[in-house]
């Protein structure tokens, strides 16, 4: 079976076996004891860091060599800017989706709660702090602390000295295009663990969660759903069909096991790698765009994540009766586009930048994430899929507008061991 079949089946098998653990679950018990939070917990988690082990080096090895052959030809200030432009876009389409959606279906009206009026802590946005935090004092740090945008400045910088280097710089290029093709094989060898990985994933989570929290809060997991299926499956191919002219069931057929490996992962970063050497290897992106755009997406990029973000914040507002307004919510668009720059790509810290949205919108912060907290996790899982998604569609069409998609690649039948 190909690797891609046996990630989708081990995602069925666990989602399959953790519900029926959830039946016989007492936590603490055995079963519990040895299996969940014993043999699942270890294999995933496994899993999980050696994924996240690959992710500097490969971000690091992998840009210098895509800046170093960019520089050259001087195109990184052109796509550069091009890749935040349409970042930015994607996540404004995305939010203002949300909050015209859950305008329109209400999800949190009715609900009648009314705040306790306690003093929220004070959650703002420094915007001079983010812009100084970009910039690395110290690379080796940045690199162990994986401060991700840090290690995308010095990569950049780094292989656009070592493009300026002339004939010195040459022997470096070579040694990190060699370094490079080493650590994709890195990635190579760990992706097959996998299945097992995704397996004790899901089969721990859906063991341990708590089903009863789903009931008063359906209305508003079915409508973060419904908008994260329309960002998936009409505002990328669209992006894809009509800015590239690529087609997009092309695009879902190939990227569909990436996007089951962040559900899994709920992590754009652990998911990296694999989004990374997919989409060059079978969609044909070049290594060029890439090794810039996906790591830098993967960091600043988070559609999915405001997607939740505004329909929380329309669903607490209906909840607690607090009249948003036009201009409030054109604020919560821009918030939530900034929020999803710092939010990183880990699991649940969407829920953390939500603190300065709710901000923005004044609504009661602590109470409204209490609110909403029960059902996160598996939201968390999919609109990572969704995150990623929309990485590799920006990363699709910034890399066709440039000349650096390989079509025949792209629209290549893969063969089944291939797969
Ligand atoms: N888990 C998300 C990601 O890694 C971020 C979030 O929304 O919490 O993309």
């Amino acid at each position: 079976m190909s690797l891609t079949k046996r990630i989708l089946l081990a995602m069925v098998l666990g989602i399959a076996l953790g519900l029926v653990l959830n039946l016989f679950h007492a936590p603490g018990g055995w079963l519990d004891r040895y299996i969940v939070e014993g043999l699942f917990d270890i294999v995933g988690t496994v899993f999980v860091n050696s994924l996240k082990l690959l992710v500097v080096p490969l971000v690091f090895v992998s840009l210098v060599c895509g800046t170093a052959s960019l520089g050259a030809q001087s195109r990184m200030g052109p796509m550069a800017a091009k890749t935040v432009g349409l970042y930015v876009l994607t996540t404004a389409v995305a939010i203002t989706l949300a909050i015209a959606v859950a305008s329109l279906v209400g999800p949190g009206k009715g609900l009648g709660l009314t705040s306790s009026g306690a003093a929220d802590a004070d959650f703002s946005l420094s915007l001079k702090d983010t812009i100084i935090n970009i910039f690395p004092s110290n690379p080796v740090q940045a690199m162990a602390d994986g401060v991700m945008l840090q290690v995308i400045v010095f990569a950049v910088l780094f292989g656009i000295a070592i493009s300026r280097s002339g004939e010195k710089g040459k022997p470096i290029a070579s040694f990190f295009n060699n370094l490079n093709e080493v650590v994709m094989q890195m990635i190579l060898m760990l992706v097959q663990l996998a299945p097992y990985g995704v397996f004790c994933l899901l089969a721990k989570l859906f063991a341990s969660m708590g089903f009863e929290v789903f009931e008063d809060l359906l209305f508003y997991f079915f409508t973060v759903i419904g908008v994260l299926l329309l960002q998936c499956f009409l505002v990328y191919p669209t992006l894809l069909k009509t800015l590239a002219g690529l087609n997009p069931l092309v695009f879902f057929r190939k990227m569909y096991p990436v996007q089951v490996f962040a559900f899994s992962t709920a992590s754009s970063n652990a998911t990296l790698p694999y989004t990374l050497s997919t989409v060059e290897k079978k969609l044909g992106v070049d290594n060029k765009v890439a090794s810039f755009t996906l790591p830098l997406g993967a960091t600043i990029n988070m559609d999915g994540t405001s997607i939740m973000q505004g329909v929380a914040t329309v669903f607490i507002a209906q909840a607690y009766g607090v009249d948003v307004g036009i201009t409030g919510y054109l604020m919560v668009v821009l918030t939530a586009t900034l929020a999803s720059i710092g939010t990183a790509g880990v699991p649940g810290v969407g829920m953390v930048t939500l603190t300065m949205v709710l901000q923005q919108a004044g609504l009661p912060i602590e109470e409204g994430i209490a609110l909403i907290i029960g059902v996160d996790r598996l939201l968390d899982m999919l609109r990572t899929s969704v995150n990623v998604t929309g990485d590799a569609t920006v990363t699709a069409v910034v890399a066709k507008s440039e000349g650096l998609l390989e079509p025949a690649t792209y629209n290549a039948h893969l063969p089944e061991s291939a797969q």
